[in-house]
């Protein structure tokens, strides 16, 4: 997926680019935007596997490591490039600079994949129950709202009838 580059800041409300990651000027503080989930196929598909499903991922250069330059001295200085962790294939973030380069180097999956290979049968298969019972009740919930309707156009039919059958008509 081509990385997002673009973003709304949730603590300023403005709308920077990529690189642009400050939120206060001249400090340590940064922009911080909506929460992203990214998910990975780390695990081994073996569901018996129970402790490497419980691994962990880092994912090195993220962000890479940088030259900036100071504002004081106007020395150059290296900053080290980062780490980010996935626990058991999820890492989450608020951090633009990280989403950027997690996305850049393509590392993740999507979390049906995800669910693939990190649950076990038995998961699966209450998933696909839930997701059954789910579906099901939002089908009588359609169902009953389709009752609800004609019964709504029935009350109005019936009293428009009602209106036209001789009685005198009193008004609304
Ligand atoms: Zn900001």
């Amino acid at each position: 997926m081509q990385p997002t580059t673009e973003w709304t800041c949730l603590n300023c409300g403005k709308n920077f680019k990529m690189g642009e990651w400050e939120c206060v000027p001249g400090t340590s503080i940064m922009h911080t935007v909506a929460r992203k989930d990214y998910w990975m196929d780390d695990a081994p598909t073996d569901p018996s596997n129970t402790a490497q499903r419980a691994s962990r991922t880092f994912v090195h250069n993220v962000p890479p490591e940088k030259t900036i330059r100071d504002k004081s001295s106007g020395e150059a200085v290296r900053v080290p490039g980062g780490v980010v962790i996935f626990s058991r294939g999820h890492f989450d973030t608020t951090n633009p600079e990280q989403q950027y380069w997690i996305e850049f180097h393509g590392v993740t999956c999507t979390k049906e994949r995800w669910q693939e290979v990190y649950f076990s049968a038995n998961e699966k298969k209450e998933l696909a129950e839930l997701d059954i019972r789910n579906k099901q009740a939002q089908a009588e919930r359609t169902v009953k709202e389709a009752n609800d309707l004609l019964a709504q156009v029935k009350a109005r039919e019936a009293k428009v009838a009602e209106a036209k059958g001789g009685k005198p008509h009193q008004g609304d």
